[in-house]
């Protein structure tokens, strides 16, 4: 007897998992059986097509690296050799017919203490030989036993033979012994008992006529598959399912917002908006006012606007947005303008007020910095439906906030929400019955256009394809840590002639406080040995609001020339004085993180530069490859490391560096649930996958067509899901 709702058994209580495994796990996103199931493998192990080391030894490399291959080996020696920065690991492999070499320029030190001499690796990658030896750099390694285990060998994989699944572990999961072997242990488990219940989710017709495999069989062969045909056959199946409930959902909140209350019908002859545009300092570009033209006559429409605004870094879209705001409020209406960090928020209330002041326009900002009367006041006038134009963070989302009369929303840098929170405002305005609010988003982060239709299927798409014209292109050039003198100089040059300089570490998550420490400290000696005859400031995110404002400000009016920062300056920040953007460690930052941080200058007319500083080593990679990406198999991290940087050398252009973002990391991770809105792919791949898209698509809309909310018998586990892991994602009403 199938029971589906044991797949929502959380995972503590498997045989194998106690609480602290399940904590872990939960941390990745595994909270019950079924997200187990489909944590699907990244890659398989095929033990048909191990070759021995002697073997790979015999192979005529050339001096280029050949195909992926495998092979295993007990570790013999794991050494480091030579110094910073051309430090590296080495681990010499060995399996009775010859040695192999894995080399490790990254991630040196927790592997070295992750190996020791007798444990049993699988290895794979590309096969380079190095005078007498042959070696691997960065290869994909599996520990199938440890040295210190007892001789009992490893368990569950020589022995089971054939396809082997990787699964994807962390330093965290592995802290919980729920290393790539532990995993596939578990995965059996979890396979073996609860596949007879997963219900089928898939409308019977579409895998008919679609010719696709059962979920049960589609599963167990993802996981344990038993011959490579058996691995296509499933693969294609699950990609099809994901790509159908993705298509759903877009589907679903198209025909919400269709089918929802009407909009308001807005007069657009708004003197307030005709006097802004008289008293800018510039003339709007055609892309600008095409788009204010275009946005114009969706709020004139009766119909909500649901509009997103593409436009590169710097091509000046807040004063389109602020266009549309001044009509709203000529309506009587509030217009509310949201930003992803407090320091953006901030930026645009500076700004907008300045446009706003002259014509009597209210501007207010509210933000998680705004405490106590202060706050209290600005939640009454919001609520009061005072018309004028408010500003703030997630704040104005937040519980209690109830905007009384809001006209327009705009989402600034909408790549940074999530839908829900573009949902959540809209909804913070309409009481039941009330006019639905236009909602304009906007975006710097461009999108290959076969994708557009798919990320924002339930969008209509603005594009500003053009900068202001007096704007020069940005110099930008890599440096590298032996340069940094010469660096220096070139700064200390622009800061005489008036330039400002802002100069940024990177700040990743997992390693906060050692990366805060490093800005911090840079900072100090930045001002008190390099620079010290001028004033620098420092804002990270960390610090309190009220500080980072004063540091803001001063940079804005120029009393300060040199700002230290994290990124929070990634995204928005406008200091059209501001020339030089020096990045460090840019190797570690991603493609639209630079392209963002990049546009942080060149805002004004002065010619700017942006450098990104690499580590020493990292300059013989560079100056070696000039093709965008390897022709086969998976590049390593250091390769895309390197290809990041050399795209940024190479173009300016945000659309081309969304492109190659894409096919650097993959639309998996490009498409984050965060950006789209929408489920993560786990296995399909919008590039690849295209023809399977278009169908799970129209098969989509069909459903969606003859059954909105998904109440036939026949789509019961569909609803069932959806309502359970999508429902912040999409309006399934219960009233409907
Ligand atoms: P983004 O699209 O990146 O949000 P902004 O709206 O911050 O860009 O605009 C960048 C800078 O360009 C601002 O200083 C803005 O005042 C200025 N700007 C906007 N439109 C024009 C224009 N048509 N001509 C000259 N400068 C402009
Ligand atoms: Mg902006």
């Amino acid at each position: 007897m199938k029971s589906p709702e044991l797949l929502y058994t959380p995972v503590r209580f498997l045989k194998g998992i106690g609480p602290k495994r399940a904590e872990v796990l939960a941390g990745h996103g595994i909270a019950t059986v079924r997200d187990l199931l489909y944590y699907y493998p990244y890659g398989y192990l095929d033990l048909g097509r191990v070759e021995t080391i002697g073997a790979l030894r015999s192979h005529d490399y050339g001096d280029r690296a050949g195909a992926l291959r495998s092979t295993l080996g007990t570790v013999r020696t794991v050494e480091l050799l030579g110094r910073p920065p051309r430090q590296r690991l080495v681990i010499v492999l060995e399996d009775g017919t010859g040695f192999l070499q894995l080399i490790f320029f990254e991630g040196i030190n927790f592997l070295k203490r992750a190996f020791a001499a007798g444990d049993l690796l699988a290895a794979s990658g590309r096969v380079t030989r190095f005078r007498n030896q042959i070696q691997i750099v960065h290869p994909m390694i599996d520990r199938l036993s440890s040295g210190g285990e007892d001789g009992s060998g490893p368990e569950g994989f020589l022995h089971t033979g054939g396809i082997i699944p990787k699964y994807g572990s962390t330093k965290e999961l592995r802290g919980v012994q729920l290393h790539v072997r532990g995993l596939r242990k578990i995965m059996r488990e979890v396979v073996t008992q609860f596949l007879p219940h997963v219900p089928e989710i898939l409308p019977a017709p579409v895998l008919a006529s679609r010719g696709l495999a059962g979920i049960s069989a589609a599963l167990e062969s993802i996981h344990f598959p038993q011959s490579y045909e058996a691995l296509d056959v499933a693969r294609r199946r699950l990609k099809y399912e994901e790509l159908y409930m993705m298509q759903l959902l877009l589907a679903m909140r198209r025909n919400s917002v269709k089918s929802g209350p009407p909009g308001i019908a807005f007069r657009i002859g708004s003197r307030l908006a005709r006097s802004l545009v008289d008293s800018l300092p510039f003339t709007l570009t055609a892309g600008q006012v095409s788009v204010i033209n275009e946005i114009t006559r969706d709020m004139r429409e009766p119909r909500p606007m649901n509009r997103l605004l593409q436009g590169d870094v710097g091509s000046g879209k807040t004063v389109v947005a602020l266009t549309a705001a001044l009509i709203a409020v000529d309506n009587g209406c509030q217009a509310v303008f949201m930003a992803p960090t407090e320091i953006l928020a901030e930026q645009h209330h500076r700004t907008i007020s300045g446009y706003c002041a002259p014509l009597g326009v209210s501007v207010r900002l509210l933000t998680g910095g705004t405490k106590g009367k202060e706050r209290e006041a600005i939640v009454r006038w919001i609520g009061s439906g005072e018309p004028g134009i408010y500003v703030g963070t997630h704040a104005l989302i937040q519980e209690g906030v109830r905007f009384g009369r809001m006209g327009l929303a705009v989402i600034d840098e909408q790549h940074r929400f999530g839908v829900s929170q573009r949902l959540a405002l809209r909804q913070g305005s309409a009481a039941a019955g009330e006019p639905q609010t236009d909602l304009l988003v906007m975006t710097a982060t461009p999108i290959p256009r076969t994708l557009s239709m798919t990320l924002y299927g339930d969008l209509d798409v603005s594009v500003i394809r053009e900068l202001p014209p007096e704007r020069k292109k940005i110099v930008t050039s890599l440096r590298f840590e032996k340069e940094r003198p010469a660096v220096y100089s070139f700064l200390r040059g622009q800061l005489s002639e008036g330039r400002q300089v802002y100069i940024v570490y990177p700040l990743v998550d997992e390693s906060e406080k050692i990366d805060l420490k490093a800005a911090t400290a840079s900072f100090g000696r930045l001002r008190k040995e390099v620079f010290p005859e001028i004033s620098t400031g420092l804002v990270h995110g960390k610090m309190p609001a009220g500080e980072r404002d004063a540091v803001m400000a001063a940079f804005k009016e120029g009393a300060i020339r040199i700002l230290v920062a994290t990124t929070v300056i990634e995204v928005g920040i406008d200091i059209p004085n501001a020339t030089v953007m020096l990045v460090e460690h840019a190797e570690r930052f991603g493609l639209s993180q630079l392209h963002q941080l990049r546009g942080r200058v060149g805002r004004g007319s002065s010619q700017s530069y942006a450098i990104l500083m690499a580590p020493d080593w990292m300059r013989a990679r560079i100056s070696q490859s000039a093709s965008l990406l390897p022709d086969e198999g998976e590049p390593d991290d250091t390769l895309i490391a390197v290809r990041r940087l050399q795209i940024m050398r190479d173009t300016n252009d945000g659309f081309k560096i969304a492109e190659n973002d894409l096919k650097l990391r993959g639309p998996g991770e490009f498409f984050g649930t965060k950006q789209s809105g929408l489920p993560r792919l786990r296995i399909a791949d919008l590039l690849t996958d295209q023809e399977l898209l278009d169908l799970a698509r129209a098969d989509a809309v069909s459903t969606v067509e003859r059954d909105p909310h998904l109440r036939l018998s026949g789509h019961r586990h569909l609803r069932e899901v959806v309502g359970r892991e999508m429902k912040e994602l999409v309006p399934l009403t219960e009233s409907g």
